[in-house]
């Protein structure tokens, strides 16, 4: 995606996704429940950012609208100037394969395609050339450090391993947004370092990479933590960098 010096904003910061007002209601046969709240939030390109908080918080729903799975009830999303809130599902469906990567806590790879084939997979969506996926999927393989692993099928993988393909599978249209959900939460506090790194990597080359989380550790790791708290944003850290210095 082209981002023009129009697009940014004072101090260089460049936004990728404004969330305006943004509310979620479900009807459930107990009534109206009022999931998110009055969401207010500027991304920029490249954050890298934890959304944390307890569990019934609102970190799924606040994910699935930003990612276009679901649909607000109120307010607007916009993703580098566009707006995601008032497209058809069809439009949204194609705008989500070209413009977000999603990484999940147990990988989701099909065990029956090889690393290489899971990663060249989401290409269809982009219409990449036949004769270039393979060679964009190695060179993707490459850069989360697996290249070697390309042409085996993913149970053969250490669960490191799978969730780096699983990365290099996120990135294969080039997203300018990767949502990761729990993505460390079924690995060893080792690899899940070396996972947290690969996304460090990614955002500082430009990716926003976010992150959703309980666990606390990982907001030590990024360079924003928003708190959800009963569908609202109890907290947020951005323009206060949160990562130790490393
Ligand atoms: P988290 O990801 O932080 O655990 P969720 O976003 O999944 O939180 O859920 C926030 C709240 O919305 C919870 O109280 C949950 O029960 C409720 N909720 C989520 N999805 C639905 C749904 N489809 N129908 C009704 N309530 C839902």
């Amino acid at each position: 995606m082209k981002l023009d010096q129009d697009d940014r904003a004072p101090g260089g910061r460049v936004p990728l996704i404004v969330m305006s007002r943004v509310g979620k209601t479900y009807e459930t046969p107990a009534g109206t429940f009022t999931a998110l709240s009055g969401i207010d939030l500027d991304i920029d390109r490249g954050d890298f950012l934890a959304v944390v908080g307890k569990s019934g918080s609102g970190k799924s729903t606040l994910i699935n609208l930003l990612t276009g799975i679901d649909r607000a009830s109120t307010g607007s999303i916009t993703v580098a100037g566009v707006s995601i809130t008032g497209k058809s599902e069809t439009a949204l469906a194609a705008w989500r394969g070209r413009n977000v990567g999603i990484v999940f806590q147990f990988f989701q790879l099909l065990p029956t395609l090889t690393v290489a084939e899971n990663v060249m997979l989401p290409m269809d969506l982009c219409g990449t050339y036949v004769g270039k996926r393979r060679e964009r999927a190695m060179e993707l393989l490459g850069r989360v450090g697996i290249g070697d692993q390309a042409d085996k099928f993913p149970s053969a993988l250490s669960g490191g391993q799978q969730q780096r393909a699983a990365i290099a599978r996120a990135l294969a249209n080039d997203p300018p947004l990767l949502v990761a959900d729990e993505p460390t939460g079924n690995l060893d506090s080792r690899t899940a370092d070396d996972v947290l790194g690969l996304f460090a990597d990614l955002s500082a080359r430009g990716t926003t990479v976010v992150i959703v989380t309980h666990e606390r550790d990982i907001a030590a790791r990024v360079d924003r933590n928003i708190v959800l708290r009963d569908g609202v944003v109890d907290s947020d850290t951005a323009g206060r960098r949160v990562r130790a210095a490393e």
